[in-house]
């Protein structure tokens, strides 16, 4: 290896196209040179690289400012630096680390690997483009190649939200497979590697399996759902915006056709009045009070799209919701919520069929079937409600609500627990829940009180005003009301539940002028919750 700056690099690869792209981080953490790409006699190809492969990258590849000049060779050069081809040595091991239990490496992590370079150089883009190329009314490019397929990736269902604004990139001979497939859309033919990647980053969404146009795409980071190749899964990054579908359960992001990245109602979600005469509630959101019904709700919201694509999150592993990491905490974790349950059995005796809403992977539904319930569940979270149904053997719908197939009157008990705020249509899940429940059946869960004393206190730096995803903002008084239309109430009150207590407790102890503890603590957190001022709200209701 040579020292820095004793002349300008010279890297060397053989592909295929794809390889090729996936090893420029490497060449990037090394500051650069010259990319020799050629045949290999020691690291043999399925497509030979020859001149015009070579002319097909090279417009894009000299775009890249890490890359001095592209050329073509019969062989390796005598002056070289960098085999990049080395990489394959990682992969004749691959099996072999996999069994020692490390992680897959994708593409370029491989090369990194190999050249002993940070593997998080590819976790930023390594490539860009002179210019965007949008198509037309064509938000959506879907590639699909002859390898690398996955039987289980929904393709028809994306046809069925995409194939009226997509097109199709790639060669003609993927384009009539595809088309053949799963039915038409148009064809959008590019001449090179840059035509290409300006038409990649001009989308909105890129939807494709493992191949070429795909490691464009994730040298460009940009937003994408990929078909898994579950024999080889090697194009899996660390990054926010791309959806990975291993299975037919997969997040498909639905683009709008216009730009709008805000959601305005112009209705209440409960009662339809006019949302442009509500009454504004708190500074900066749209949070707003109907002039009708009084309950409070998010008049500007996130596009929808951005707020599924904010759901997909809730699994890994920051959140709060994330995957249990083992049986241990399957068996263990608060999201269990045994004191919820404790209470709910006061209402109703185990037995028969408990949904619920907003179940995330399923540890209140564990709960459930452990108390002799035959659990049922929906979230919105592909990822949990796959782990759900593979890993706990329970029932879990991904999608919304009205995604769920359950006959009328089946269900015994419905609960929702933080879960009713994030629906954006409440008085239709307010209908499904009576519609699936049988008669006497109960509802029950809890909600965050905006009406709340850290809630009227903190305003808009109260916690649970989250502005992307909390839609509406029940009060004990609104949920009430709504609550009796159609069920009867069995009993409802505030508590301080999940809510940041530290927090609340240094408002108690400024309000009441001494510090708290003890039993002036309990008795000053009962008054609050007494009146109606704890900050979420438990309800439990039976279908009349
Ligand atoms: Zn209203």
């Amino acid at each position: 290896m040579l020292l820095p700056g004793r002349h300008k690099r010279v890297f060397y690869h053989s592909g295929d196209f794809g390889d090729i792209i996936y090893a420029l981080p490497v060449i990037r953490a090394f500051g650069g040179g010259e990319l020799v790409i050629g045949p290999s006699k020691l690291w043999p190809t399925r497509l030979q690289m020859n001149k015009s492969h070579v002319d097909l990258m090279r417009p894009l590849l000299k775009l890249q400012p890490y890359i001095t000049r592209v050329t073509y060779a019969d062989g390796p050069p005598k002056k070289l630096d960098f085999d990049l081809n080395q990489f394959r040595e990682y992969l004749v091991m691959e099996k072999e680390l996999l069994r020692r239990g490390h992680r897959r490496l994708n593409l370029a992590e491989a090369h990194l690997y190999t050249f002993k370079l940070p593997l998080g150089e590819c976790d930023r883009p390594w490539l860009t483009v002179d210019q965007p190329e949008p198509i037309p009314n064509r938000p959506v490019l879907i590639h699909r190649s002859a390898r690398w397929r996955n039987h289980d990736f929904p393709w028809d269902k994306i046809m069925r939200y995409h194939a009226h604004h997509a097109a199709f990139v790639g060669l003609p001979s993927e384009y009539e497979d595809f088309v053949r497939d799963w039915g038409y859309l148009p064809y959008h033919p590019t001449a090179d590697f840059l035509e290409l990647a300006r038409a990649i980053s001009g989308c909105r969404l890129y939807i494709g399996n493992q191949s070429l146009p795909y490691a464009i795409c994730e040298g460009l980071k940009h937003f994408s759902v990929l078909e898994v190749w579950q024999e080889g899964p090697n194009c899996l990054f660390n990054r926010e915006n791309a959806v990975y579908g291993h299975g037919p359960n997969v997040y498909v992001p639905k683009i709008r056709d216009t730009d709008q990245m805000n959601t305005v109602l112009s209705n209440c979600p409960i009662c339809g009045a006019d949302a442009s005469a509500a009454e504004p509630c708190r500074k900066n959101v749209d949070i707003v009070k109907c002039q009708a019904c009084a309950l409070i709700y998010l008049r500007t919201h996130p596009d929808r799209e951005q707020t599924l694509l904010y759901y997909q999150k809730y699994a890994d592993d920051h959140s709060h919701m994330h995957l249990p990491k083992n049986v241990d905490e399957i068996r263990t974790t608060g999201l269990r919520r045994e004191y919820f349950m404790q209470e709910m059995l006061e209402f109703k005796k185990a037995g028969g069929t408990l949904l619920d809403i907003g179940c995330g992977w399923g540890a209140f539904l564990a709960n459930a079937r452990d108390k002799g319930f035959r659990p049922v569940g929906v979230d919105i979270c592909h990822k949990a409600a796959d782990f759900g149904t593979s890993v706990l053997g329970i029932p879990i719908t991904w999608g919304d609500l009205s995604e769920l197939t359950l006959p009328p009157e089946s269900v015994s008990v419905v609960t929702a627990i933080h879960t009713l705020e994030h629906l954006d249509d409440t008085a239709a899940a307010l209908a499904r829940i009576l519609q699936v429940l049988e008669p006497g059946g109960l509802f029950c869960g809890i909600v965050p009180n905006i009406n709340s004393l850290c809630s009227t206190t903190f305003k808009e730096k109260w916690q649970w005003l989250d502005v992307n995803t909390h839609y509406v903002h029940f009060s004990p008084d609104t949920l009430k009301a709504i609550l009796e239309k159609g069920f009867q109430i069995e009993r409802i009150y505030t508590h301080t539940g999940d809510y940041d207590q530290v927090q609340l407790h240094k408002l108690l102890t400024e309000r009441t002028g001494r510090p708290l503890e003890g039993d002036d603590l309990t008795e000053t957190l009962q008054a609050v919750w007494d009146s109606g001022q704890g900050e979420e709200i438990r309800f439990f209701v039976r279908k009349l």
